[in-house]
């Protein structure tokens, strides 16, 4: 296997964990469609046995994510939610886990409508002051939850001063990496723990999978993950394996696109006379802009912003205007999308508590994809004159 450590991201991407099929010569890891392996006498096989515990088109992409996110072991998972079902499973009744309070609906629903019942106690507080940190934790805390950037305010956090808070205290610090992807982004190397991915959004990129992944360097988490991924076996298939490992191999040129874009469209908001507010951490003036600068290699994609007036009837006239924006859940993808966090992602959060994070009527959340920018400021215009 080459070691790819000391390589630059761009071309880990397209060689860590991977090598030529050695019965084929084939360049590309095939797609092994497989659920089990042929032994030669009982235990004598090649390292595969059955696909659930293991299978070769998935091993190259955990291990290729692993040195994407510089850690030392990669789990793939059915799904970003799967990722952290597996996670949490490595806790006990009793045990507490203290969580950024701004995060994605589908984590909070796992957290207060499954685990809460199973006895493990969610805190959730805002992480960009750490002082909120510090009075949360109690000597039941095993776990600490950082989403960052967070959706959709675009709050930062600062990984490295929360894990530097938590040092010595046996607490784990697992980020959700999605938002940033592994090339914005390396939280392991700021002193996480683990690092969990929705595979379904920037990695994949190609809004064609859904999958999930944990990355950790640590030997005795990474057993422990391994024995409940195998355990409770919500892997991914070979195909989708297959397909995110394709998507992986430019994923560096979307990003830098994505945040090329991105930057473009924050600034021709920031400008737009019926817009009020843009969420963006690429503005000096963003309250954790800082944090971000220090911690990201760019701002990424991802951007929010409300209308002037607040009112629901003028978003609407937005979702409904744009053409090459597409109306939908999900992000990361190359194509662009528009939601309305109020009634999709945040519809189940009250009206009141919903609006103190600042999810008002007017809110819209664009993921920016990779067309071209001059299309996607005409179509954002033509949108806003209503
Ligand atoms: C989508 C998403 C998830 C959940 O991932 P799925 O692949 O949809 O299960 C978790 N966290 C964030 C930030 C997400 O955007």
């Amino acid at each position: 296997m080459k070691n790819t450590d000391n390589l630059q991201f761009e071309t880990k991407a397209l060689h860590a964990g991977l090598e030529p099929d050695p019965s084929t010569g084939a360049i590309m890891t095939p797609i092994f469609q497989t659920s089990t392996y042929v032994q030669a006498a009982p235990g004598d096989h090649k390292g595969f046995e059955y696909s659930r515990t293991g299978n070769p088109t998935r091993q190259a992409l955990e291990n290729n994510l692993a040195a994407l996110e510089n850690g030392k072991y990669g789990l793939c998972f059915g799904s970003g939610l799967a990722a952290i079902d597996t996670l949490l499973k490595t806790l006990s009744p009793g045990d507490e886990i203290i969580s950024t309070n701004d995060l994605y609906g589908g984590s909070y629903r796992l957290f207060t409508k499954v685990f809460e019942k199973f006895g493990l106690k969610f805190t959730f507080v805002d992480l960009t002051d750490l002082a909120n940190l510090s009075s949360a934790i109690t000597e039941k805390t095993k776990m600490v939850w950082v989403e960052t950037p967070t959706n959709p305010m675009m709050n930062i956090i600062d990984i490295k001063s929360v894990a530097d808070a938590i040092k010595g205290k046996n607490i784990l610090l697992a980020v959700d990496n999605t938002f940033a992807s592994p090339y914005l982004q390396t939280p392991l190397d700021l002193g996480a723990d683990v690092v969990m991915h929705s595979i379904t959004k920037y990695i994949g990129g190609h809004s064609d999978v859904v999958m999930g992944a944990l990355v950790c360097k640590n030997d005795a988490l990474a057993e422990q993950l391994y024995f409940f991924q195998n355990s409770c076996g919500a892997v991914p298939g070979p195909m989708d394996s297959f397909l995110v490992l394709r998507g992986i191999k430019t994923m560096h040129v979307r990003m830098q696109r994505h945040c090329e874009n991105g930057r473009q469209i924050a600034h021709f908001l920031k400008d737009h006379a019926k817009v009020e507010k843009v969420y963006w951490p690429g503005f000096e003036n963003h309250p954790n802009h800082n944090v971000a600068l220090s911690q990201m290699r760019d701002f990424g994609g991802m951007i929010s912003f409300s209308l002037v007036g607040n009112r629901k009837e003028d978003a609407l006239k937005v979702l409904s205007g744009t053409k090459l924006f597409s109306l939908a859940e999900s992000l990361g993808g190359v194509e662009s999308l528009i939601g309305h966090p109020a009634s999709m992602t945040h519809a189940s959060i009250p009206k009141e508590e919903r609006e103190k994070s600042g999810v008002v009527d007017s809110l819209i959340r664009l993921s920016v994809g990779i067309e071209h920018i001059n299309d996607l400021i005409q179509d954002l215009e033509k949108a806003l004159n209503y």
